[in-house]
């Protein structure tokens, strides 16, 4: 399991709604709406 930066929920790398990679690492989100305000704003959720 992987952990939505953006909302802290676990989620299924397999099933997520959503990735991106940010600083050579690949964030999952849950929805379309994590990863959209992750994709706006990295630098806020990425550590
Ligand atoms: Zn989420």
């Amino acid at each position: 399991m992987a952990i939505d930066p953006v909302c802290k929920m676990e989620v299924n790398e397999d099933g997520a709604a959503g990735k991106s990679e940010h600083g050579g690492t690949t964030y999952y989100f849950c929805s379309a709406a994590c990863k959209k305000a992750f994709d706006e704003d990295p630098g806020r959720y990425a550590r």
